[in-house]
């Protein structure tokens, strides 16, 4: 069989042959805050990770164009040879301040920045445990360092413990635990504290990736902050592309940690700088975020509202504990039929079908949907039951 045989055979997803749905790819002609528009018609964006409502605030659009005027559009570049700028200092210093980690090096997406800490510190004698819904780039990073992989019951302190218990690393090895603050697909917070005491029994070190959270929690400064002091990480990670309304990701750790990840992660050294229009967006976001600490709470707000509100007419929501609500559904095709009705109701939230997870819907709310928005959403779910 020839390699691209399986491209002339690639069938989109069953539910797109039989249903003629396609819910995925959408392809947006405007865009502003909390609302978008294709084929002339207008959504209400219940999708997106946008959590502080900044990806279209002035302070941040007009940052990132100074940026792009005045360094240029493009670095052209990896960080180690051409690509650096004092903007990517300023912004790995006022991270490391304001998420209360020591040090923090800036990638090109969160992405990179997960494969680059993983694979820049890991390899084939190490053990990685993983909660069983740690997020792809976690995976492929240790997938990409060739270490040993285990994973454990979602938020389950008793099954870390069983896992680490039953793994031992190689001779040269070390073990080392991977969580994420808010988990993406099922919108709930980290077990921490618990996790974090059983890791430290076995003298696991621990990373946290803190994608969802960072921005939102605590007023802003995550999941760590969340818990008070109640636990500590060794690596933290986190992304510029949801609450910090840019593109980009970042490691933290000791400075030592931060400068061996500068010559090791290999995301970093064979991939071109973050642009400076997203540097400096990002830098923006995160100064906006600091002093408007409202932006979390009131994403957190609106969650709470809409999921209580959907469950009252009986969707199978659980109480929102952060800006993701997850709508479980029964198949993959009750989830196409609900996704397409929505968007036929001007609402466009996420379509999640298995492999990925199992059948749901998810939505994601943000500090600048008002009330009219959240009503809009309940009446278009109110009139599907
Ligand atoms: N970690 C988590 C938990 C995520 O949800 C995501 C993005 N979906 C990433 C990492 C990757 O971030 P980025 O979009 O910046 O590549």
């Amino acid at each position: 069989m020839a390699l691209l045989d399986k491209c002339e055979k690639f069938n989109l997803p069953q539910v797109a042959q039989e249903l003629g749905l396609y819910p995925f790819y959408t392809a947006w002609q405007h865009m502003a805050a909390d609302v978008c528009e294709v084929d002339g018609k207008s959504a209400l964006m219940f999708g997106g990770n946008n959590y502080l409502g900044l990806a279209h605030d002035d302070r941040v659009v007009r940052a990132a164009s100074d940026a792009a005027l005045t360094y240029g559009s493009s670095l052209t570049g990896s960080r180690l040879l051409n690509g650096s700028l004092e903007l990517h200092e300023e912004l790995e210093r006022e991270l490391a301040d304001f998420f209360g980690m020591p040090a923090a090096l800036v990638f090109a997406t969160g992405y990179q920045a997960n494969l680059g800490v993983m694979s820049g510190l890991c390899g084939p004698d190490d053990v990685i445990f993983f909660d069983q819904y740690a997020h792809a780039s976690l995976l492929d990073g240790a997938r990409l360092s060739q270490s040993r992989m285990r994973m454990f019951r979602h938020n389950s302190p008793d099954s870390l413990d069983t896992a680490l218990s039953s793994a031992e690393p190689g001779r040269k090895g070390s073990r080392l635990v991977v969580l994420d603050g808010i988990y993406s697909m099922e919108g709930d917070i980290c077990a921490l504290p618990e996790l974090v005491e059983v890791a430290r029994h076995h003298q696991a070190t621990v990373l946290l990736d803190d994608a969802h959270g960072a921005g939102v929690l605590a007023d802003g400064r995550g999941t760590l902050a969340h818990f008070a002091g109640r636990a500590e990480v060794d690596l933290l990670t986190l992304t510029f592309s949801k609450a910090l309304a840019s593109i980009g990701g970042a490691v933290f750790g000791t400075p030592s940690t931060i400068s061996f990840l500068r010559h090791h992660a290999r995301s970093m050294v064979f991939s071109a700088a973050l642009s400076p229009a997203a540097t400096a967006a990002a830098l923006t976001a995160l100064r906006v975020a600091r002093q408007e600490p409202w932006r979390g709470r009131t994403a957190l707000r609106n969650a709470r509202t809409l999921a209580g509100e959907l469950a009252a007419l009986g969707y199978a929501c659980a109480p929102a504990t952060t800006p993701i609500i997850p709508v479980p559904m029964k198949d993959k095709v009750q989830t196409a039929t609900v996704w397409r009705d929505l968007m036929n109701r001007g609402v466009y939230v996420n379509a999640v079908l298995p492999p990925a997870a199992s059948a749901r819907l998810r939505l994601s709310c943000t500090a600048t949907q008002r009330r009219e928005h959240l009503d809009e959403v309940v009446a278009a779910f109110a009139a599907l039951r």
